[in-house]
């Protein structure tokens, strides 16, 4: 075993031309020597040469990586740790990546060719050694898949980048006045560039339910910028009342991500001075960015309509309405500009109605998620079979929409 070693260190040396560094050395026998690290593999193996009789005195400048070990460990990390005290980081997951010079990695590829070595390459060791001396000095732990920080070490460049990963919370938001969209609606005029008519600010209306709710999250936890995610969205018109929509946002570049969220919900709803209110705000995964997104026929929704007729019509009649069950709707003609033409079918689980005037009632549906109820009331010229215009036998019209309740 031991004259195996050496018989292959020897020719690892030859092709090194006797300059290898314990790291690089150690790490060609990274399978076949036992020991805690690559630097104590290339120690014994080192001391095992020497034994038989060869010099194999430390290496000046290392064939492979010039000494870059020495470099991590008496420069990078003290410059890593205080990039990260500096700029006030929180974290405590993180990852090491780093990038070399390309003629590093074809050396140790020439080496490992040569003798038909499947071990791993030096960019894993770098990462491995800059991980450990990280997990010691900020007693955080390495998480492969979803870090909250990566530290990204350039070589070749002599940078270090911080990518801080992005922190999302899950809330429910009321929208207690109508005229707001759910998030930026470019001006229809310019598109969105700047034009006297949005006042240049390329908005189609001054604000937004994302900025009433995002400025005050992003101040908090200290990040760059948020995206909103919504489960589904009312109409510009239409309030979002009952316990309201589940949403989730994301904050990128988070400095602060232990954020006390009872804090940032007080903060919010004075802010956004009650047109806008939050509550049961928590943190959650990024999968869930996705999975709120989905407004599949699993969610249920309530609506409170008040529905104008054109002509008066009896009370009675509107006991018909309760039978409206299975909808088919063809896309909406004012939303086919930007949704697919396609004909859907959606569940309607209860319709309550109230006179309100001989032309005018209030109706409660319960539903599922995605039908489109204006359309359900008027029909949409013969695209929502039945619709309320259809049933009553007199066009019908929805002029004031709340939603009381989104059910995901
Ligand atoms: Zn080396
Ligand atoms: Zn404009």
């Amino acid at each position: 075993m031991e004259s195996q070693i050496t018989g292959k260190a020897l020719k690892i040396m030859e092709i090194a031309e006797g300059n290898l560094c314990d790291h690089c050395l150690g790490r060609t026998f990274s399978k076949t020597v036992e020991g805690p690290d690559n630097k104590y593999r290339g120690e014994y193996v080192r001391h095992a040469l020497n034994e038989t009789g060869v010099d194999a005195s430390t290496a000046d400048s290392c064939y492979i990586c010039c000494n870059i070990f020495d470099d991590v460990e008496n420069r990078i990390i003290d410059k890593i740790i205080t990039k990260i005290n500096r700029e006030n980081i929180e974290f405590s997951t993180f990852l090491v990546g780093c990038r070399v010079s390309p003629e590093i990695l074809s050396k140790e590829e020439e080496i490992h060719k040569n003798m038909e070595l499947d071990v791993e390459n030096i960019k894993k060791e770098i990462n491995r050694e800059i991980g450990k001396k990280l997990y010691f000095t900020f007693n955080k732990e390495v998480e492969f898949d979803n870090p909250n920080i990566v530290i990204m070490v350039d070589f070749v460049n002599d940078n270090i980048d911080i990518q801080i990963n992005p922190i999302f919370i899950e809330g429910r938001y009321r929208k207690l006045v109508r005229g707001i969209p759910q998030t930026k609606w470019p001006c229809g005029k310019c598109r969105g560039k700047g034009c006297p008519s949005c006042n240049y600010t390329g908005k189609q209306y001054p604000e937004t339910v994302e900025e009433l709710i995002s400025p005050e999250a992003i101040k908090l936890a200290c990040g760059s910028e948020s995206k909103f995610h919504g489960a589904g969205r009312e109409d510009i018109d239409v309030k979002m009342l009952g316990n309201g929509r589940p949403f989730v946002l994301e904050i990128k570049e988070p400095k602060i991500r232990n954020l006390d969220l009872e804090t940032l919900e007080e903060k919010i709803n004075t802010f956004a001075g009650g047109k806008v209110e939050v509550q049961d705000l928590k943190f959650v995964g990024k999968d869930r960015k996705g999975t709120i997104k989905c407004s599949s026929t699993d969610t249920y929704k309530v609506y409170s309509a008040i529905v104008e007729l054109e002509n008066d019509i009896n009370e009675d009649k509107l006991n018909l309405l309760s039978s409206m069950e299975i909808i088919k709707q063809r896309t909406p003609i004012r939303v086919s500009h930007r949704r697919a033409d396609k004909i859907r079918t959606r569940t309607v689980r209860n319709i309550t109605t109230k006179p309100l005037a001989a032309n005018k009632f209030e109706m409660i549906v319960e539903c599922e998620g995605g039908l489109y109820i204006k359309e359900l009331i008027s029909g949409d010229e013969g695209r929502s079979k039945p619709s309320i215009s259809e049933i009553l036998g007199v066009n019908a019209r929805c002029i004031q929409l709340d939603v009381l309740e989104v059910n995901i």
